[in-house]
């Protein structure tokens, strides 16, 4: 059996995690674990049964009975066996995710949810945390960044492929407050692990980045090539 590896890439809204380390996951043939979408299910949990954003008792009652699945390689997410992949990825489900996310309960919830996950597999997680809280001791470690403006741009584009009608204005408004809320909080805020590579994807296509990615996660690895599935 080869080795496991755990690779966390963390970074802002819109630098690009989702769609490289899908793609990183599948180039490795791991696992890959969008940890966000997981925020997203708590908090479109308390939207369906009108929790308040700012009842800490009973969203982390909800992160803790929480049932999330993934399939398909996480392209799909299911709450409770009912599937959420399209209903979690409107701007009004980012916004709350943050809220739920700086719960202290809630994440103790999910972090846990997420070790077991990948306790024996070789994983690609993503999130904003991976690195710092989740797995300090990850055997690579990457900061994923991009201008405030081509976040913003990434983001119009992605909610416009999905239909949705989207103000500019919004997302830009959406992605600062996220982003201040994420780095201002308490617990476990998104910060840069000291130990992480700093990988700035303006500019560059996702290919260019898949490539920059695959690079680091060979300088650190035995090749890439005997990792534990
Ligand atoms: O990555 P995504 O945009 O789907 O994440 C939604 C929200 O969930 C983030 O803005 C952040 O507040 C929270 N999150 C987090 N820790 C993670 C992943 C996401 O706090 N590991």
């Amino acid at each position: 059996m080869g080795k496991r590896i755990v690779v966390a890439i963390d970074g802002p809204a819109g630098a690009g995690k989702s769609t490289v380390a899908r793609r990183l996951a599948e180039k490795l043939d791991i696992l890959y674990i969008d940890s966000g979408a997981m925020y997203r299910a708590v908090a479109y949990w308390a939207a369906q049964t009108g929790v308040a954003l700012d009842d800490m008792h009973r969203l982390e009652q909800l992160a803790a009975e929480a049932r999330i699945e993934f399939s398909d390689g996480s392209s799909r997410v299911l709450l409770n066996g009912v599937e959420i992949t399209d209903a979690i990825r409107t701007g009004e489900m980012a916004s709350a995710a943050s809220k739920v996310a700086a719960v202290p309960g809630v994440r103790r919830a999910l972090v846990q949810r997420q070790r077991e996950m990948s306790e024996s597999a070789s994983v690609v997680m993503e999130g904003r945390d991976i690195g710092t809280v989740v797995f300090p001791d990850a055997d690579v470690k990457i900061f994923l960044d991009a201008s405030r403006e081509t976040r913003a741009m990434r983001r119009v584009i992605d909610l416009e492929a999905q239909g949705q009608a989207v103000a500019e204005n919004d997302v830009v408004r959406e992605i600062a407050e996220r982003d201040t809320r994420d780095t201002t909080r308490s617990e476990s805020p998104l910060v840069q692990a000291p130990d992480a590579v700093y990988v700035d994807t303006s500019g560059h296509s996702i290919d260019e980045v898949e490539a920059m990615l695959l690079k680091i996660v060979r300088e650190r690895t035995s090749n890439g090539r005997e990792l534990q599935r």
